[in-house]
């Protein structure tokens, strides 16, 4: 089981929470001059990379607060959680990056 540390409640079982999408999707700078080509990408397209990828996970049955993860999509490891603003890969961290996501063996 994938396990998480919610900023807010600590670490839980990914059952708790909803995936949510790639947090490193930005929406267009002016959204009123996008175009559709540009909306069409924002709303649509997504990678699908592999290893660390920065996610948006909402804790939906504990404080309901988003989440963002640096889970690598191979090993399904959670390398680092945060608030959603955060930049993990950037080694800014938020208040719940912990060593007990990477193994997840505490509880
Ligand atoms: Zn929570």
């Amino acid at each position: 089981m994938i396990r998480i540390n919610c900023p807010y409640c600590g670490l839980r079982g990914h059952d708790e929470f909803s995936y949510i999408g790639d947090a490193t999707k930005q929406r267009p700078a002016s959204p009123a001059d996008a175009t559709a080509a540009e909306w069409h990408d924002f709303v649509y397209i997504r990678d699908n990379p592999r290893g660390p990828h920065q996610e948006i996970w909402q804790h939906i049955q504990g404080c309901r607060a988003f989440v963002r993860v640096l889970r690598n999509t191979l090993t399904h490891e959670v390398l680092a959680t945060g608030l959603p603003q955060d930049d993990l890969l950037a080694g800014a961290s938020g208040p719940a990056k912990t060593e007990e996501a990477k193994t997840g063996e505490a509880s």
